[in-house]
């Protein structure tokens, strides 16, 4: 029987390629890959673009290179967000390619392909990029037959488009509601303001100026990194506060009085608003007991599935979900498109204050209470001996093996699994309030550190 060679280490992670320009995420490295790509697809064109990272047009031009050498063209969409460049794929029927490193720090970048309906690549079509990149069998065209480069600047304008024709924009507009945005200087500079803009929303920006070096703010969208959007907030008169990541796939809020959010009550009033009884939504084991709660309520179906956007749209794909998203607030709207959408998000939280009337503080006051506290630990051992010690450990307790270990407390939980990319374990716990999520959250830490130990 035929047996592939060993594995070599997989270059996709759950987000695509990810490491430091010049270091370990080289421009030949990256050209090869651009070879890669289309030498598994061979099609005549692929679409591709960028985020803001100073690095973006290094390492964008060499991807296209290598896209070229093998004969098909590069359509260049510029800065965009990461949505913008899955919805210009699916409305074009293209595959694309996205360069970007999302949330992290300044100094990373990253290689993200996207399929022609708009989702991340399944894993079996990254395998077959990888394997032609290991094995060396990038098909070079003749010098004729190499692609061109061209350039699209439609996308935006398209994207924002989609996105008004999903939602009730002449009752957003009527609302006149007054926003306070936060781009942290990332892809969405300019889509998410014109978007809001269109919906007659009274618009205070931040940091909405493209520099790769994020100097005004983390790239991650959590409450420590979003002070001055929150203390905009809480100063002057507004409706919501809003800021995503930096690809804008993610959206998280501020409300009316300068709280933050929590994702996966986002996604949890998106739900309750949004979707019908018989509906069926799909979130990973790593969400809160909120969404169910709330899609009990409604008359809803909730399918749960291991963490990672990409299985939650390959999910609701196969089984006609409505909605679908994660707990850091990467909200998946099947009327618009099946991946991550920050602008959307957006769109669909303006809808329900404008259709309900209600502040952004009653509406999430209004959902069951539960709190999620999210830990990284550091780990000394390999995760296949941490996961046999574990399972050992809580014998005696209901566990559920579907992500990483996930331990019943009664009416409450505790996850860990291992990132797929760094030496840490992601440890989620699960309350009714702050106060037990975080007690939790410090009982299982202090019991993976003994067992490290
Ligand atoms: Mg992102």
């Amino acid at each position: 029987m035929y047996m592939k060679s060993v594995r070599k280490k997989r270059l996709f992670g759950t987000n695509g390629i990810r490491g430091i320009p010049n270091a370990d995420l080289s421009p030949v490295f990256a050209m090869e890959i651009g070879q890669s790509i289309c030498s598994y697809f061979t099609v005549e064109r692929i679409a591709i673009a960028r985020d803001t990272r100073v690095t973006g047009s290094m390492i964008e031009s060499a991807v296209a290179s290598g896209i070229m050498s093998t004969g098909s063209s590069v359509i260049d969409l510029g800065i965009l967000p990461t949505p913008a460049l899955q919805y210009y794929c699916r409305t074009h029927g293209i595959y694309g390619v996205m360069i970007t490193a999302s949330h992290n720090p300044p100094q990373f970048n990253g290689i993200k392909c996207i399929d022609r309906d708009g989702t991340e690549l399944s894993v079996d079509d990254e395998i077959g990029v990888e394997d032609i990149y290991y094995e060396k069998k990038a098909a070079l065209s003749e010098w004729r037959t190499c692609g061109a480069l061209k350039h699209d600047n439609t996308a935006a304008d398209s994207y924002i488009e989609g996105i008004l024709k999903k939602v009730d924009s002449a009752s957003i507009s009527k609302a006149a509601f007054r926003v306070a945005f936060d781009a942290g200087n990332g892809a969405s500079y300019q889509t998410t303001p014109a978007l809001l803009t269109a919906l007659n929303i009274r618009l205070v920006s931040l940091n909405c100026n493209a520099d790769g070096l994020f100097t005004s703010r983390e790239s991650e969208p959590k409450p420590e990194n979003l002070s001055s959007l929150i203390g905009l907030v809480k100063s002057g008169n507004f409706d919501l506060g809003i800021a995503h990541d930096g690809d804008a796939d993610r959206a998280v809020f501020i409300d009316e009085k300068g709280e933050f959010i929590d994702g996966d009550k986002t996604l949890s009033l998106i739900v309750k608003y949004t979707a019908k009884r018989g509906d069926v939504v799909v979130t990973p084991i790593s969400s809160s007991d909120c969404i169910s709660d709330v899609c009990k309520e409604i008359g809803a179906t909730l399918v749960r599935t291991k963490v990672g956007a990409p299985i939650v749209s390959r999910k609701m794909i196969e089984i006609k979900a409505k909605i679908g998203g994660e707990e850091n607030g990467g909200v998946i709207y099947s009327g618009h498109q099946f991946c991550r959408d920050g602008a959307m998000t957006a769109a669909l939280v303006l809808q329900l204050m404008a259709l309900t009337k209600k502040s952004i503080s009653d509406l999430i006051g209004e959902l069951p209470k539960y709190s999620l506290t999210k830990r990284a630990v550091q780990i000394s051992k390999p995760w296949s001996e941490l996961l046999k010690s574990l399972e050992t450990e809580f014998s005696g307790k209901e566990i559920d093996r579907m992500d990483g270990i996930k331990i019943n407390e009664g009416s409450n939980w505790v996850l860990i699994r291992p990132s797929g990319t760094e030496p840490i374990v992601r440890l989620y716990a699960q309350g009714r309030d702050e106060k037990e999520s975080s007690r939790l959250a410090d009982l299982y830490q202090s019991k993976l550190e003994k067992i490290m130990k």
